[in-house]
C-alpha cells in the first residue's frame, strides 16, 4: 500500500508543482463519463492511480449517476421532472460507482462512496461528521468518491453539476488543489465553438472576469454544469485558500503531471 505524501510537501503554487500536491481534489462531470464517453473511466482512473501511487491523498467529485441511471429506466433522453431525475440518480449512482470501483480493481484501490449535500456542509454537526469520516477513509488509502445525495437534494441537479459541491468539498478537505475537469480544455474569453474567442491560461487571484462570456451547459447536454458555474465553483475554491486548475477529461494524466495546460485560479494569499 503506498504511503502518503509529507505534510509539508503540500501546498502548491504552479501547476509544474502538482506532483508533489499532498491533497487532491478532482471533479468529474457528466457528460465526460456517461453515454458514449463512459469509456473515459478507464483513463480516469490510471490518472487518479498514478496521483494516488505517488503518495497524494486523492479525492474524486463525480456526478453522472442520472446520466447513468437514464437507460436503466428505459427513458431515452435525460427527464425534466425533478422525481425522476431523482430516481434515475438513485439506479445510477449504483452502477456508477461500481464503474469505478471496477476500474479501481486494477490497481487494488478501494472506493468509498460518500453522498453529501450542500446544507451538510453547512450544519456543523454534518460537516464535522462528515470531515472525520473523510480524513479517516483517506488515512486508510481509501478513495474518496463524492457526489450530491439526490435523493434529498437537488441544487446540483438544478444549477451545477457537482461543481459547487467540488468546491465545499475541497475546502472540507482543505484540499491543495481542486481539479475542475470538463469536456472544454480552459476557460474562454466567450464560447470556444464562436469567433474570437481565446483560452485564458491564468486568473490571478481577485482579478476581474466581467468580461468573460459564460456559454450555458456541456457538449453533450446531460450535465447542468457549464462554465459560469466552473468559474464561480474555482472562485469559490480559490478564496478559502485552494488553487485551481480547469482542464479538459481527456487531459486528466497530463493535468496531474503538472503539465501547462488549462486555466490556473490563484488562491487567496495566506492569512497572517
Ligand atoms: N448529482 C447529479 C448526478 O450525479 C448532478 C448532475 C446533473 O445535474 O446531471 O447526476
Amino acid at each position: 500500500m503506498p504511503g502518503r505524501l509529507p505534510l509539508d510537501s503540500g501546498r502548491i503554487a504552479s501547476r509544474a508543482e502538482i506532483p508533489r500536491a499532498g491533497r487532491i481534489v478532482v471533479k468529474v462531470g457528466s457528460s465526460s463519463i456517461c453515454g458514449a464517453n463512459a469509456s473515459q473511466i478507464g483513463p480516469l482512473v490510471d490518472a487518479l492511480a498514478t496521483a494516488h501511487g505517488r503518495g497524494s491523498d486523492v479525492v474524486l467529485v463525480s456526478s453522472g449517476a442520472i446520466a447513468t441511471g437514464i437507460p436503466f429506466l428505459r427513458l431515452d433522453s435525460r427527464p425534466t421532472d425533478l422525481a425522476t431525475q431523482q430516481a434515475a440518480a438513485a439506479v445510477g449512482q449504483n452502477v456508477l460507482i461500481y464503474r469505478y470501483q471496477d476500474s479501481l480493481d486494477r490497481y487494488e484501490i478501494v472506493a468509498g462512496q460518500v453522498l453529501l449535500t450542500a446544507g451538510d456542509l453547512e450544519n456543523p454537526v454534518h460537516r464535522s461528521n462528515a470531515q472525520r469520516a473523510m480524513e479517516r477513509l483517506l488515512g486508510l488509502r481509501i478513495l474518496p468518491i463524492v457526489n450530491e445525495n439526490d435523493t434529498v437534494a437537488t441544487h446540483e441537479i438544478r444549477f451545477g453539476d457537482n461543481d459547487r459541491l467540488a468546491s465545499l468539498v475541497a475546502q472540507l478537505v482543505h484540499a491543495d488543489l481542486l481539479l475542475l475537469l470538463s469536456d472544454v480544455d480552459a476557460l474562454y474569453t466567450r464560447p470556444p465553438s464562436t469567433a474570437g474567442a481565446r483560452p485564458i491560461h491564468h486568473v490571478a487571484f481577485g482579478e476581474d472576469l466581467a468580461g468573460v462570456e459564460f456559454g450555458d451547459i456541456g457538449s453533450a447536454g446531460v450535465g447542468t454544469g457549464g462554465a459560469g458555474t466552473k468559474v464561480a465553483a474555482a472562485t469559490l475554491a480559490a478564496a478559502s485558500g485552494t488553487p485551481v486548475l480547469l482542464a479538459a477529461t481527456t487531459q486528466v494524466a497530463a493535468a496531474l503531471d503538472g503539465a501547462d495546460i488549462g486555466t490556473w485560479f490563484d488562491p487567496a494569499p495566506p492569512r497572517r
